[in-house]
C-alpha cells in the first residue's frame, strides 16, 4: 500500500527532513520540497533541552515531555549532539533562590530513572544519579586552584573554567550541573542532506517552492505547483506542511482552520581567544525574559566560538519580533526588516552592536569575557508558535483537514514524536501496516561516515557564510563522567 500513496512534505527544516527520513525508511514514497539550496537552513538550536531547564516558567509536565523527546531525539540523531553539560547560575539579583529549582530537578531525575527502567537504550545522558550536580561557593573557590582539563571527564572538570572565570560575588549558591547537551545544525543539516540522497523512496527537490495548491475532491488528490527554474504541477495523496515560520502560507492554500504565533529570535556568534583552547560547558545566567536582566546563555564551540542569547530586546528579542496571525490570512505578518534579515543580510552595524551588547551582557558575570569580538554574522531565525501561548514549548503536529499534517515544532527534540503521530495516522489511512507504530530503525546511520559529514557540514559554514568551526563537535560521546 505504502508505495501506491504519494507524500508531500513541504518544507526541508528539521521536521521536514526528519519525517522524510523517517517515512522513508518505512518505504513510503515521498518527496520533500525546501526552497532554499541545503537542507535545515531555517532557525537556529543548539541546546538539547532534556528536562526544560532553561525555562522556569513552563509546567513540569512541559519539562518531563521535554526529557523523553530529547532522549528520543539523541537517539535517532547521534552525530548531532554536543556531549557537554549545562550550568545553571543565578544572579544575585535574581527574584528566585537555586533551591526553587531543586524539586523540578529531582522529578527530572526519578524521571529519566524510569525511562532508563523502561530501556536501557535511553541512558544516554549518564546515570540517572548524575542527572544534577550541586556546586557550593567552598567547592567552587577549592576548583579554581586546579589546572583546567584538556578533554574533561567529570561534571567536576567540566566546572574548573566556570570556577575560574564567573565572578562568584554576583551569583547565588549553588550552581547547577544538569545534563542538558549541545546541537549542532550545520551536522544535522548535512547528515540529513547525506543520508535522504541515499534514501532510494525518497525525491530530494531543493531550490524548489511550493506555489500554489488545488484539490481534486473527486479523486481525493492534492495538485502542487511548484518552482524548481520552470512551473511544474505534480499530484498527492498526503500534504505534511513543514514550512516554519511559513507554514500559514500553506494553511491559506488549503483554507485550513488556523491560529499561530510567529517569532523573530537571534543569537550571536563571539570570538574569545584567550580560551581558544578551553572546553567550557553551557552556562545559563536565569533571568526575567524581556527585561535588562533577561536570561543570559553562553554556548561554546570550538576554537573560541561562543555563541550568546540574552532575552532582552536589545540582544535576542526584539520589539515587534512576536506576532499572531489575523482574521483574513493564517500567516502572521512580521515585519519587513526581519524579512529582510531572514532573506537576504544582517547590516554589519546591526551585527556589531547586537554582538557588543551580548557580550556586554554576559561579562557581567564573566568579567574577562569582555575581551571577545564578533565571531560571524548571528545566527537567526523566525519560528512559529502553534495557538496563542507564547511560553509553549511542546507542540508537535495536528491534522486541521483531510489527507493533510501541520508539523508545527516549538524545540526541534520533539520531531520524534510527531513522526510517531504521523505514523499513527498513516496507519489509520491504511497507508502502513500496524507493526511499524513507534518503531526506532536507524538504518539510515549505518550508510553515514562521521567524516563525511564533518566534510559537508564544513562545507555548508562556508557556503552560509560561518567560520567552518560552527560546525565542529566540542567533544564526542563518552566524555561526561
Ligand atoms: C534564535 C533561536 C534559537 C533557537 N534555539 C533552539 C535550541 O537551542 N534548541 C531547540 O530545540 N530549538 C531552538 N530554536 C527553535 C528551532 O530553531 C525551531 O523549532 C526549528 O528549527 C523549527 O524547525 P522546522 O523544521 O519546523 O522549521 P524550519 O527550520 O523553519 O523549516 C521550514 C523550511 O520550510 C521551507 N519552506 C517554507 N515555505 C516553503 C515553500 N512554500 N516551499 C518550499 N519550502 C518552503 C523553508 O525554507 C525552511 O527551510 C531556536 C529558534 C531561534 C529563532
Amino acid at each position: 500500500m505504502s508505495n501506491k500513496v504519494k507524500i508531500a512534505i513541504i518544507g526541508g527544516g528539521v521536521a521536514g527532513v526528519t519525517s522524510a527520513l523517517y517515512l522513508g525508511q518505512l518505504g513510503m514514497d515521498v518527496t520533500l520540497f525546501e526552497k532554499e539550496q541545503s537542507l535545515v537552513s531555517g532557525p537556529p538550536f543548539c541546546h538539547l533541552h532534556a528536562g526544560g531547564n532553561l525555562y522556569r516558567e513552563i509546567s513540569d509536565k512541559q519539562c518531563v515531555t521535554l526529557l523523553k523527546q530529547s532522549i528520543d531525539f539523541l537517539r535517532f540523531y547521534p552525530f548531532v549532539v554536543d556531549y557537554r553539560p549545562t550550568v545553571i547560575v543565578l544572579p544575585t539579583t535574581d527574584k528566585s533562590t537555586p533551591n526553587d529549582l531543586l524539586p523540578r530537578l529531582r522529578l527530572l531525575k526519578s524521571e529519566y530513572e524510569e525511562l532508563i527502567q523502561t530501556d536501557e537504550e535511553n541512558k544516554v545522558l549518564g546515570e540517572s544519579k548524575d542527572y544534577y550536580k550541586l556546586y557550593g561557593k567552598e567547592e567552587l573557590k577549592s576548583l579554581q586552584k586546579q589546572t583546567i582539563k584538556k578533554k574533561p571527564s567529570s561534571c567536576d572538570e567540566w566546572m574548573i573554567p566556570v570556577a575560574q572565570n564567573i565572578d562568584l560575588e554576583k551569583i547565588q549558591f549553588p550552581l547547577i550541573m544538569v545534563q542538558e547537551y549541545g546541537l549542532n545544525l550545520f551536522r544535522l543539516a548535512s547528515g540529513a542532506m547525506l543520508a535522504l540522497k541515499k534514501e532510494k523512496t525518497v525525491t530530494l527537490h531543493t531550490q524548489t517552492s511550493v506555489i500554489d495548491i488545488t484539490e481534486d475532491k473527486n479523486d481525493k488528490k492534492w495538485n502542487i505547483s511548484y518552482k524548481k527554474g520552470e512551473e511544474k504541477q505534480e499530484e498527492f495523496d498526503y500534504i505534511i506542511n513543514a514550512s516554519g515560520f511559513r507554514t500559514g502560507k500553506i494553511d491559506d492554500m488549503l483554507n485550513a482552520p488556523c491560529q499561530r504565533m510567529v517569532e523573530f529570535k537571534a543569537a550571536y556568534v563571539s570570538r574569545w581567544k584567550k580560551h581558544e583552547n578551553t572546553l567550557f560547558p553551557e552556562i545559563i545566567f536565569h533571568g526575567e525574559r524581556g527585561t535588562p536582566q533577561g536570561m543570559g546563555q553562553f554556548t561554546p564551540y570550538p576554537n573560541g566560538y561562543f555563541q550568546l542569547h540574552g532575552m532582552t530586546h536589545e540582544i535576542t528579542l526584539y520589539e515587534d519580533g512576536l506576532v499572531s496571525n489575523s482574521k483574513i490570512s493564517c500567516q502572521p505578518e512580521l515585519g519587513q526588516d526581519f524579512i529582510e534579515k531572514i532573506e537576504n543580510s544582517w547590516k554589519e552595524e546591526e551585527t556589531a552592536k547586537r554582538t557588543t551588547s551580548a557580550i556586554e551582557h554576559l561579562s557581567q558575570f564573566i568579567p574577562e569575557f569582555s575581551s571577545a569580538i564578533v565571531g560571524s554574522k548571528p545566527l537567526f531565525g523566525a519560528q512559529q508558535i502553534p495557538g496563542d501561548d507564547p511560553t509553549l514549548r511542546v507542540a508537535e503536529v495536528s491534522f486541521p483537514t483531510e489527507y493533510y499534517a501541520r508539523c508545527e515544532i516549538v524545540k526541534v527534540s520533539s520531531v520524534m514524536q510527531m513522526v510517531d503521530a504521523l505514523v499513527k495516522e498513516f496507519i489509520k489511512l491504511n497507508y502502513l501496516g500496524e507493526s511499524v507504530q513507534g518503531g526506532r530503525d536507524m538504518k539510515y546511520l549505518e550508510n553515514l561516515t562521521e567524516l563525511e559529514v564533518n566534510n559537508y557540514a564544513q562545507q555548508l559554514c562556508k557556503e552560509r557564510d560561518y567560520p567552518h568551526d560552527l560546525s565542529m563537535r566540542n567533544i564526542s560521546k563518552g566524555s561526561i563522567g
